[in-house]
């Protein structure tokens, strides 16, 4: 039995970052590890996805980019990290950790693991498991594929995201089953390299927790880039030939592949955690429930603390995991803090990028987690106070802003900037191409769009999706506008660089803030529209594209020039967040 002050379950982006603050405020800390110290993102999801992209679009050949890989993950080397840990403090502890009672979990080591030096052993082979103590409990343990419901599945040549990520192997033809972020990411780059790659996705669009404009766009890439891309295509069955696999869909179209690559869903891993023990029912597929502190929601009154940080909570993201890390530790050492979710990024880095945050129209949103602090039955958690959000695939009831497109298509839009209902605050749309700014002139670039999203009743900005080169970079800013409420006013007053993607961004803030320049954006809509129609690319998407963005432009020029609603110059923030008092019926 070794005792520590905090023993965190899982040694991933989540529990390093925990481990390693909590032992720097001086606290014992014991982190266990079943797999790779460091996780998911370092040597299989983010670090060796975006290491190929890059490859990729550097024009490397596979085996040079394959080399470039391995560099960057180490070979799937941790022992660095476990080094670092080790010098910050931290008990690393090999092994799969199980909670057997309050306060107390039991490790089975791994083969050959060491026996922690706090539990007076180092030989390696005295017995399988350990069992530590703890005042603080940290569950970091990340999610795992869920395999889709497909008969003969087992039977095929198929890949997780991980073993894809990891394999030398180049497939010559290749099915994703999946077209959100990892899925679209993966196609992209096993099409660049030369495979022949089919995209599966039983929802409509790509990217299906994003508004459809982004999937859209995001489809007509791909396609340029080789791959087929099959949607609302649900795949039913799947059988084992003597090149691969071949795939039926319930249209009863069939594919051929060498392999099949899994990128449908996962969930976050809880299953054997022993979680009864600490009163807890989870059901697969379910987030740990957390307060805004981040502690476990139903794990008080036990003497001791439980928290959880990183995909097990449901969110999806390195740097949300590293945020709640964070938290957890802040909150651990004594010093309360909130998690705010207002202005978590979620970003597919293909090219075009995909870059959004906040809330979307129609979406579950992301609320501010203004706090609930310590009531431990409240769920304040990132995915909207979710007690069974699911993670990545999330079904999502028709949106206003779908009801609102399919209006448009039929001809009857309103200017924009839109306001749109649903549930949550109100949304007021607006709309920029890049395209429309020099920058997109210079580099020809006809796919790139945003879209901002303010609410209604306070004037600041809820939410933003943009598609286009890099965009993660340059939208940045709208994160912090979100995250510090800055008044659209006040943003729309913000000079961007010339020539830079910004210029975009301004242009929809200047539209949502009433002082859009209407009719030179037509004129330039007009000559953009023109250019897109000549892209020798035939498909529905395209066509529903071209008519959005055939939309847009009847919009740009219908939209009247509004009235400035306040003056940017004179006011302060504070003042102008009172006054701007967004109404609907101003953008009708
Ligand atoms: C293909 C792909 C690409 C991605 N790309 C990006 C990207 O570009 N940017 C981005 O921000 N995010 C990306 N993500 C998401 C990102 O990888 C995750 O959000 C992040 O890794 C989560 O970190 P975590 O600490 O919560 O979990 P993990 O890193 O998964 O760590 C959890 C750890 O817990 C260990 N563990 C589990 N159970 C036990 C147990 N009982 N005992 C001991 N140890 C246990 C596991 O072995 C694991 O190492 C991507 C994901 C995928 C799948």
């Amino acid at each position: 039995m070794a005792a520590f002050d905090v023993v965190v379950l899982g040694g991933g982006t989540a529990g390093v970052h925990v481990a390693t603050e909590v032992a720097g405020g001086g606290k014992t800390v014991a982190l266990v590890e079943a797999g790779l110290i460091g996780g998911e993102s370092a040597y299989l999801a983010c670090l060796p996805s975006n290491s190929l992209l890059l490859s990729a679009g550097r024009g490397e050949s596979w085996e040079d980019a394959v080399a470039r890989r391995a560099e960057v993950t180490g070979g799937l080397d941790d022992s660095a990290a476990a080094q670092r840990l080790s010098r910050a403090g931290v008990q690393v502890i090999r092994g799969t950790g199980r909670i057997t009672a309050p306060g107390t979990v039991e490790v089975t080591r791994a083969q050959d693991a060491p026996v922690p030096a706090a539990a007076g052993g180092t030989a390696s082979r005295a017995s399988s498991t350990t069992t530590l103590t703890y005042s603080d409990l940290v569950i970091a343990t990340g999610c795992e594929p869920v395999a889709p419901p497909i008969e003969g599945l087992s039977d095929i040549p198929a890949w997780t995201t991980a073993q894809s990520l990891s394999s030398p192997d180049l497939p010559r033809r290749l099915i994703v089953l999946g077209g959100g972020p990892a899925g679209c990411e993966l196609t992209q780059m096993y099409a660049s390299f030369g495979s022949q790659v089919t995209l599966v996705e039983a929802e409509p669009r790509l990217l299906p927790g994003e508004p459809a404009f982004a999937g859209e766009i995001l489809a007509v890439a791909l396609r340029r880039a080789g791959a087929d891309i099959r949607l609302g295509s649900r795949a039913t069955k799947a059988e084992r030939t003597a090149d691969g696999l071949t795939l039926a869909l319930e249209d009863g179209t069939r594919i051929d592949a060498a392999r099949l690559l899994l990128a449908s869903g996962r969930r976050p891993r809880l299953g054997g955690l022993g979680l009864d023990v600490l009163g807890l029912e989870v059901t697969p597929g379910m987030a740990l429930p957390t307060t805004t502190r981040c502690e476990v929601a139903g794990t008080g009154g036990q003497g001791v603390r439980v928290w959880a940080a990183g995909d097990v909570t449901g969110t999806t993201h390195t740097h949300a995991s590293r945020y709640q890390a964070d938290v957890v530790a802040a909150n651990i050492l004594g010093r309360h803090r909130e998690a705010d979710y207002s202005a978590i990024p979620r970003c597919v880095f293909t090219t075009p990028s995909v870059f959004a945050v906040g809330a979307i129209p129609g979406g579950a949103g992301v609320t501010t987690g203004a706090g609930d602090g310590d009531d431990p039955g409240a769920d304040h958690g990132p995915g909207n106070g979710g007690r069974t959000r699911r993670m990545l695939r999330i079904a999502r009831p028709p949106s206003a802003e779908a009801a609102a497109e399919a209006a448009a298509a039929e001809g009857t839009a309103e200017a924009s900037p839109v306001a749109q209902g649903g549930s949550g605050p109100r949304l007021v749309t607006a709309r920029a191409r890049l395209g429309d700014t020099a920058r997109g002139y210079l580099g020809q670039d006809d796919l790139g769009r945003l879209e901002l999203y303010a609410d209604a009743g306070t004037g600041v900005l809820a939410g933003a999706v943009a598609v286009g080169p890099d965009a993660a970079s340059w939208m940045s800013e709208v994160t912090l506008a979100i995250r510090a409420r800055i008044p659209v006013a006040v943003l729309a007053d913000v000079v961007h660089a010339f020539p830079t993607y910004g210029e975009a961004l301004q242009t929809a803030l200047r539209e949502l803030a009433g002082t859009g320049d209407s009719p030179a954006r037509a004129d330039q809509q007009e000559k953009r529209t023109g250019t897109l129609s000549e892209l020798d690319i035939e498909t529905p998407e395209d066509d529903a594209i071209e008519q959005r963005q055939e939309v847009i432009a009847d919009e740009a020029v219908a939209s009247p020039r509004r009235e400035v609603p306040f003056d940017v110059n004179e006011a302060d923030a504070a003042e102008q967040e009172r006054a701007v008092g967004f109404d609907d019926d101003d953008y009708r």
